[in-house]
């Protein structure tokens, strides 16, 4: 088994997961529901087989309509508020895991963005923006 598992972390740490095996797909998701649990202009999104996840810690789950129409539970730390995963309810076989919250974010490899029509231009898409490599000053 040379494969390592994906796992992540909430901000305070008392939230853990787990995934095996390889991602069905990683994504980019700019829909408006996806922005509120977020605060962020897009979510990135890592999808695993859920037969393959466990999680640990004190989590509490907000269900929404999301953008298939079907019930979408969302699942963040208690103590933190941190975004962890989401199961979509009409995909019972995968977990969404919000990339952000990985402990190696770098093996996280978008090929593709969804809702665009939602995106807008705090995504940071196509703006020539001043970049600093740690907090601007
Ligand atoms: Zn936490
Ligand atoms: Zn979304």
């Amino acid at each position: 088994m040379s494969r390592k598992n994906w796992t992540g972390t909430c901000l305070c740490r008392k939230c853990s997961y787990q995934a095996i095996g390889e991602p069905e797909a990683s994504l980019i998701c700019h829909c408006r529901d996806c922005q509120r649990a977020s605060g962020a202009a897009g979510l990135p999104v890592l999808v695993m087989r859920r037969s393959g996840f466990s999680a640990h810690g004190p989590l509490r789950s907000f269900t929404s309509t999301g953008g298939s129409g079907s019930p979408t539970v969302r699942n963040f730390c208690t103590d933190c508020g941190s975004l962890l995963f989401g199961l979509p309810d009409h995909a019972p076989e995968i977990v969404t895991i919000y990339a952000g919250t990985l402990d190696d974010p770098s093996r996280f490899k978008p090929t593709f963005a969804q809702f665009t029509c939602d995106r807008h231009a705090l995504s940071g898409t196509g703006l020539a923006l001043v970049e600093h490599a740690k907090r601007a000053q």
